[in-house]
C-alpha cells in the first residue's frame, strides 16, 4: 500500500512538517543534570492528594537540579471537562504554594500559558498531534480504523465476557485478536468509499510486539523491571481529532523536553505501549518515577486505595479543616521520602524547601495516609510558627469557614496575638493545636463572646473551699507582680485553706490537706478560662487584664 498517499487522504488539511514542528521545541538551556518535570493533571474541578504527591516530587526534583517544573493540562476527554476547573486547579496549586515556572497560569484570575514549550493546554495542540498521527501513518506505523466507538466497545467486551461466560481465555483473546487483525486488512478505494461517506475514524497503531517477550525497563522508583512487548493497536487519535492519553503523553513529553516523568502507578501497565510508541516516533523516552499509590485503613483494618470520597481525598478538604500548606507539604516529604522526619529534627528551622529530596528514599509500594500522623506533624509545624502567622492564617481561615470568629480576631488583633504567642519560641514549644479550626477552642475564652464555663470543679472539693480560695483571690491579685510572687501568693492562698502549697508535700502526706496548690489553680482556671486545660494562667491573667479576671471570678461565685 501506498502509506505516503493513504496519510495525504486522512490529512488533507495537515500541511506542517515534524522537522517544522521539532524546529519550534529547541532543547533547553539548562545547565548539566538540570531536570525537567510536569504536573499533568485532568481538570476535574479538583487536586487529589495523590496528584499533589506527585507536585511535590516534580518540585523538588527541578528546583533542587536547577531545571523547569511546569504545568500542563490534559483536557482531552471532553466528558470530563467541568466549567471554571482549570482556574480552580490553578488557584489551588497557588494556594499550596506548589510554584511552577511554565505552563497555565492565572493572571489577575485570566488564564494565560508561560514559556516557550506550549501550547500548555493539550485541546489547544491538536495540529501537532495530527502531524505526528500523519506521520506514522504515511510510514506504515498507524492506520485508520472506521469502526465505530460502539463496535470497537463490544470488541473490548470479549474479555469481560470471556471471563463471566468462563470462555476460554486464550479463545476470547484469539477472537478479540482476530478482529483486530481484520481492521488492519483494508485497500485504498475502501477508504475512498469511507472518507467519501464521511465516516467517522479512529488511527490505531499498527502493534509490532510479542508480548511473549519482555522488554527491559528501569523505573527511577520500581526498579528492573520486564516489560511485555505490545501487541495492542491501540487508539492513538480518536474520530474527533483528539488524542489519547498515550500518544499525547509521548508527543507533548518529548517537545516540552521533560526529562523525568512523575506519575501514579496505575499508568505502569501501559507503559509497554508507551515504549513501542517512544520507539514509532523516534524520540528518546524520558526517565520514569512511578509513584505509590495512596492507601487507607478502613474499619476493618485493611488497607484500601484513598478514593475520591474519603475525606483527604481532595486538597480542598486541607484547606477547609484548617491545615496549614506547610502541614501538608511536610506530611507529603514525610510520606514521599524515608527520611524526611529525621531531617526535620535535625533542622527545625530550615525551610522545608531546602530538604534534599532524594529518589531513593521514596516509597516503592502503597503509601498509607492517615489523619493521626497528618496531625502530629500539624502540631510540630504549627509550633514552630510565630503568633503573627498563626493569626494570619487563622483569621484568613475563619473568615471563610467561621466569620464570626473572624470578627473577634479582627476586633482585638494585639490581644489575640499576644495570646497566641504564649508558650511560642524557646527550644520546647507547646503543641497545643495543629489547624486553624482548633484555634477557637484553645483561645477563644479570652473573647467574651466565646468564654463559656464548660468545665466542673470536681465534686470533691467542698464549695465553700471553692468559694473562700476565688474570693480571696480578688484580695490578692495584683497586676505587678512577676511569675514567682504571683505564683507564691496561690502557693500561700492554698496553705491557708489548709492546701498543700507544694505537689510533693501532698504526695508525702495526701492525709494532711485537703488538695495541693494545684487544685487551687485549678479553681481559678476554671473560674477565669472556663475550662480545666489552658495556656499558662500567669500570661492568660495578665493579658485578660485586671478587671476582666475579677469580674470572670466574681461572676463564677454568684453561679456557684
Ligand atoms: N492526565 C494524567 C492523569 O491525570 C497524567 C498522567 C501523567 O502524569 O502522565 O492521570
Amino acid at each position: 500500500m501506498d502509506y505516503k498517499y493513504l496519510s495525504e487522504l486522512l490529512f488533507p488539511n495537515v500541511t506542517e512538517t515534524v522537522e517544522e514542528i521539532e524546529a519550534k521545541y529547541p532543547p533547553r538551556n539548562l545547565p548539566e543534570g538540570a531536570k525537567v518535570t510536569r504536573f499533568a493533571p485532568s481538570p476535574t474541578g479538583f487536586v487529589h492528594f495523590g496528584g499533589m504527591y506527585q507536585a511535590v516530587v516534580d518540585y523538588m526534583l527541578a528546583h533542587q537540579s536547577g531545571g523547569v517544573f511546569f504545568l500542563r493540562i490534559e483536557d482531552t476527554d471532553g466528558k470530563r471537562e467541568i466549567t471554571g476547573a482549570v482556574e480552580a486547579l490553578i488557584n489551588t496549586l497557588k494556594y499550596y504554594g506548589m510554584d511552577y515556572d511554565e505552563g497555565m497560569m492565572l493572571e489577575n484570575g485570566v488564564l494565560v500559558e508561560k514559556g516557550d514549550y506550549g501550547p500548555y493546554k493539550q485541546s489547544e495542540r491538536a495540529g501537532i498531534y495530527a502531524v505526528y498521527a500523519k506521520k506514522l501513518v504515511s510510514e506504515g506505523k498507524a492506520y485508520p480504523c472506521f469502526t465505530t466507538e460502539e463496535e470497537y466497545e463490544a470488541l473490548q467486551q470479549v474479555d469481560k465476557k470471556a471471563e463471566i461466560k468462563n470462555i476460554d481465555w486464550h479463545t476470547a483473546a484469539a477472537e478479540k485478536r482476530a478482529a483486530m487483525l481484520a481492521g488492519r486488512e483494508f485497500t485504498i478505494e475502501e477508504v475512498k468509499e469511507h472518507l467519501a461517506n464521511g465516516d467517522p475514524f479512529v488511527i490505531r497503531i499498527l502493534a509490532d510486539g510479542d508480548p511473549e517477550k519482555k522488554t527491559k525497563f528501569t523505573d527511577q522508583v520500581k526498579g528492573a523491571l520486564e516489560v511485555p512487548e505490545n501487541d495492542e493497536d491501540f487508539v492513538l487519535l480518536k474520530s474527533d481529532g483528539i488524542p489519547t492519553y498515550h500518544f499525547a503523553h509521548a508527543v507533548d513529553d518529548h517537545l516540552m523536553k521533560t526529562t523525568h516523568v512523575i506519575r501514579g502507578e496505575d499508568w505502569l501497565p501501559s507503559l509497554p505501549k508507551h515504549i513501542q510508541l517512544f520507539r514509532y516516533l523516534g524520540f528518546k523516552m524520558p526517565k520514569y518515577l512511578h509513584t505509590a499509590q495512596i492507601l487507607k485503613t478502613d474499619e476493618n483494618g485493611n488497607k484500601k486505595k484513598i478514593s475520591k470520597r474519603d475525606m483527604g481525598a481532595k486538597m480542598d478538604d486541607y484547606t477547609m479543616l484548617g491545615y496549614s500548606t506547610n502541614v501538608v507539604w511536610e506530611y507529603l516529604l514525610t510520606l514521599l521520602n524515608s527520611n524526611f522526619e529525621e531531617w526535620r529534627m535535625q533542622n527545625p528551622t530550615t525551610p522545608f524547601r531546602e530538604f534534599p529530596f532524594s529518589i531513593k528514599k521514596m516509597a516503592v509500594a502503597g503509601c498509607l495516609f492517615d489523619f493521626d500522623k497528618l496531625n502530629d506533624v500539624a502540631k510540630n509545624v504549627v509550633c514552630r510558627m510565630t503568633a503573627d502567622e498563626v493569626y494570619d492564617n487563622t483569621l484568613a481561615w475563619a473568615k471563610v469557614y467561621d466569620p464570626d470568629f473572624a470578627k473577634a480576631l479582627e476586633s482585638t488583633p494585639e490581644m489575640a496575638k499576644a495570646a497566641l504567642s504564649i508558650g511560642r519560641g524557646g527550644a520546647k514549644p507547646r503543641k497545643d493545636f495543629g489547624r486553624w479550626d482548633e484555634v477557637k477552642g484553645y483561645m477563644g475564652f479570652f473573647f467574651d463572646d466565646y468564654y463559656k464555663v464548660v468545665d466542673e470543679i470536681p465534686e470533691r472539693f467542698p464549695k465553700e473551699d471553692v468559694r473562700a480560695a476565688l474570693t480571696k483571690y480578688i484580695g490578692i491579685y495584683d497586676e505587678s507582680d512577676d511569675q514567682t510572687a504571683w505564683f507564691d501568693k496561690i502557693k500561700a492562698l492554698a496553705g491557708e485553706l489548709g492546701y498543700a502549697p507544694e505537689t510533693k508535700l501532698w504526695k508525702k502526706e495526701p492525709d494532711r490537706y485537703k488538695g495541693h496548690v494545684g487544685d487551687v489553680s485549678m479553681f481559678l482556671r476554671i473560674a477565669v478560662t472556663g475550662k480545666a486545660s489552658s495556656p499558662d494562667m500567669y500570661e492568660v491573667m495578665r493579658i485578660l487584664g485586671r478587671d476582666k479576671v475579677v469580674s470572670r471570678i466574681k461572676a463564677y461565685i454568684d453561679r456557684m
